[in-house]
């Protein structure tokens, strides 16, 4: 099932002839085209139906080639490479003239990060050059993180899928923005934020979302089909037998402090302990609960420390407002 030698050497030349190839890696499957073709990149947001104006990621092969990318590496960016690469870190930089404005949404910026996946590094090694790719699912629904949920969802709209398993992390890397004087977290991810901390010795800045619950704030992303609700973990079990008494479809992520209740609801999923395993389940149980045709998913929102924090953002995200999608 895993990519051979062949399929990456096939899926290097699809790069190179312009074409799209869905790829493994740590965080979430990626939609990849070469990213100093400016064609190849375009086909990416029409694919996805993303505004052409939010930035790709530039994936590369090494932490030794960010100064091919980059018009300049800090010293933070530097240590920041040094540790987490290849690795769920994505680092913001001064675009360099290599990278096309398609890429970048315009901005004189540009995302870069090393995946930690062998048959991402394969890929990138084959190929030789740098590969755009955001996650490989529609505009505004959830990660894929296997190579069927990508078939099922791109289908014919790829060129090529190599399939490098289930993706070990499970939720999207983590975006620091490294271009000013306090580096800030654009996006909680797969590296923690104490761990950027702690290899920066001081704190960073994080987007005040936490502890944000207010509709309207937070235009849904990483969306199931079914709304998704967030409670308390303590209230989650009311909530969603309320919900299904109301007439809809339940589905539960049921926090582990609930495991073998009996709820009243459609479909029910343990949640499980540690927060590594709830970010490498979370997008699968989202797409379970809809293929299970619930209609609202009421989720609990984790402790927001460590991994926890990317969780949360996701989930809110996915609770926020569809209409602005
Ligand atoms: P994804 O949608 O998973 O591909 O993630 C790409 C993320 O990187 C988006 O949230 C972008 O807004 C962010 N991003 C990419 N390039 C930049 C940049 N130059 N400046 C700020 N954020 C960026
Ligand atoms: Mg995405």
């Amino acid at each position: 099932m895993t990519a051979t030698a062949t399929d990456i050497e096939k899926a290097a030349g699809v790069l190179r002839a312009g074409g799209l190839v869905a790829l493994p890696t740590e965080t979430v499957y990626g939609l990849g085209a070469n990213a100093e073709d400016p064609a190849a990149v375009a086909r990416i947001f029409q694919v996805k139906g993303r505004p052409p104006s939010h930035p790709l990621i530039v994936h590369i092969g090494s932490a030794e080639d960010l100064d091919d990318w980059v018009e300049e590496v800090p010293a933070t960016a530097r240590l920041l490479a040094e540790r987490f690469w290849p690795g769920p870190l994505t680092l913001v930089l001064r675009r360099g003239r290599r990278v096309p404005l398609e890429a970048t949404g315009g901005l004189e910026t540009v995302a870069v990060r090393v995946p930690g996946h062998p048959v991402a590094l394969a890929l990138l090694s084959a190929f030789g050059g740098g590969v755009t790719a955001p996650s490989a699912n529609r505009f505004g629904s959830v990660s894929p993180t296997t190579a069927d949920h990508v078939r099922a969802e791109l289908g014919d709209a790829v060129d090529f899928v190599l399939d490098g398993g289930p993706c070990e992390v499970g939720v999207e890397s983590t975006i620091v923005d490294v271009t000013g004087e306090m580096p800030t977290i654009l996006r909680p991810g797969g590296v923690t934020r104490e761990d950027v901390e702690g290899v920066l010795g001081r704190p960073v800045t994080v987007p005040s979302t936490s502890g944000v619950r207010v509709p309207g704030q937070h235009p849904s992303h990483y969306a199931p089909r079914a709304r998704v609700v967030l409670a308390e973990p303590e209230k989650v079990v009311a909530e969603a037998e309320r919900a299904q008494e109301l007439g809809h479809q339940v589905g539960v992520l049921l926090p582990p402090s609930f495991a073998g209740a009996a709820v009243k609801a459609h479909a029910v999923v343990a949640l499980p302990g540690s927060m590594a395993a709830y970010a490498h389940a979370l997008y699968g149980l989202l797409r379970e609960l809809d293929e299970r045709g619930c209609d609202l998913i009421v989720a609990s929102l984790p402790v927001e420390e460590g991994l926890g924090l990317a969780i949360g953002n996701r989930l809110r995200r996915a609770a926020g407002p569809r209409s602005s999608a």
